[in-house]
């Protein structure tokens, strides 16, 4: 593996993008703000890996943040792409794609109809009103450290990003400027894993309640996984005539086809989706019951719209990546080995050094949590060693190995990594937590 410690196009790249782009980047964890140094700029990808402007090449561990698990560049999703391209880019009219994405996507999962929506943010924030208007109630419940995208809504006690942001752990409503209290009131919180907590609150609450959003595994506060309590707790909103939404943004397509909700047994009233389901290219879609999907305009009153939605280059990706993991029955079973090696490998690695970890692992998402656990909540994860965390994000990063730049997020394997990535990420893993002593 060829590893260059010199940074100078990135470090110029990004001084230009500073003086154009907020923080000169598009999406902020991308900013390496908690781990410090400069962002790598990314000339291409390809497989499992990643090469940056200046010629260094890393074994990729966070696959655009869950929708290459195929792998980067992968031949018959580029080529899917490229034929969509020589027929126009965008109609604003109805197009075949998008019917056998639908097609597909509800065969998969359960859902009776689905929307495409051009982003995750999109599809929770289409989902939460879609709720309202079937419901016709105000309040959502959503989980402390979920994340669920960046709209007014559900920026309350959020995690991703704003949990990165460590001046803003442990702050009350609303976790970001510009979002009105007012609206932000409209949003209860409860603790993820307290079936107790949940229970008490719909039986004061449930009758004003909308909806419940949670991720049914959590991603987006380092990993973090549902207690079968808590499961069971879930299910249980939906007597007081609120609608369960299982945000699958990360989860979908990632945990098997039928994602998380298949995996716990849960059945909740509507889904949402992103990431995976777009192949590398923006997409989202929300999906569901057909009584409460059948309330979407133009059929029903609930207005959602779209300029670029359904866009042909967009669904073929999303189909050509669909098609290949249906395609592939044991794809879920080699991604689950890989990761299950990797975390063995990185217990022990730590374990060898003195250093305490605990990690937390579902398929192929994996947390390396800086801390001695069990991780079950917001409230332990946000109690993690970050400065720990950041010394061995960059130990990897020095010896080729690109890993989430944040404590508070999810790994991504994809199937194009093997045994030779698998090797040369522990070796270097072994290596940074030695310089951890
Ligand atoms: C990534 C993510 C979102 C937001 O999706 P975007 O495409 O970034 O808008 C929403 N919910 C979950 C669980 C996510 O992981």
């Amino acid at each position: 593996m060829t590893v260059t410690t010199q940074t100078t196009q990135s470090e110029r790249l990004f001084e230009r993008a500073r003086r154009v782009t907020p923080g000169g980047v598009n999406s902020p964890v991308r900013a390496f703000k908690s781990v410090g140094g400069v962002p790598r700029f990314i000339d291409h990808a390809d497989g499992a890996y990643l090469t940056d402007v200046d010629g260094a090449r890393y074994i990729d561990h966070i696959g655009s943040w869950g929708p290459m698990i195929l792998g980067h560049n992968h031949p018959a999703v580029r080529e899917a792409i490229l034929e969509a391209a020589q027929g126009g880019t965008s109609f604003g009219a109805p197009s075949v794609r998008e019917v056998e994405l639908a097609e597909l996507v509800t065969r998969l999962t359960g859902a009776e109809k689905v929307r495409f929506v051009n982003s995750g943010t999109e599809a929770t924030m289409s989902a939460l009103r879609l709720a309202r208007g079937y419901t016709g109630r105000k309040y959502t419940v959503k989980f402390r450290g979920n994340y669920h995208g960046h709209f007014d809504g559900l920026l309350v006690e959020a995690g991703s990003g704003l949990m990165t942001n460590a001046d803003r752990l442990g702050t009350a409503a609303p976790s970001s400027a510009g979002v009105p209290e007012e609206y932000a009131g409209l949003t209860l919180v409860a603790d993820y894993n307290d079936p107790d907590a949940l229970d008490q609150l719909m039986r004061e609450r449930g009758a004003e309640i909308a909806a419940v959003i949670f991720e049914p595994v959590v991603g987006n506060a380092g990993v973090l996984i549902p207690t079968p309590d808590f499961v069971d707790a879930l299910q249980r909103v939906q007597q007081v005539g609120a609608l369960l939404i299982a945000d699958e943004v990360m989860t979908g397509f990632r945990l098997g086809l039928q994602g998380a909700c298949g995996l716990l047994g849960l059945q909740p009233d509507l889904i949402c989706w992103g990431k995976i389901i777009g192949g590398g290219l923006p997409v989202g879609a929300y999906g569901g019951r057909a009584d409460v999907m059948d309330f979407v305009s133009p059929q029903g009153p609930v207005y959602q719209a779209g300029t670029l939605s359904g866009n042909p280059l967009a669904m073929a990706a999303g189909l050509a990546t669909l098609r290949l993991l249906e395609a592939d029955p044991d794809v879920y079973a080699r991604l689950d080995g890989y990761t299950l090696r990797l975390a063995e490998g990185l217990q022990a690695a730590a374990q060898a050094a003195g250093v305490i970890i605990s990690i937390n692992r579902i398929g192929s998402m994996l947390t390396v949590f800086f801390h001695p656990g069990p991780v079950r909540s917001y409230t332990d994860a946000a109690q993690a060693d970050t400065a720990a965390f950041a010394a061995w994000f960059q130990g990897l990063l020095a010896r080729g190995v690109y890993w989430a730049p944040s404590q508070f997020e999810s790994i991504f394997i994809s199937s194009a990594h093997g045994d030779a990535e698998l090797e040369a990420t522990l070796t270097a893993a072994r290596a940074a937590f030695g310089e951890l002593r």
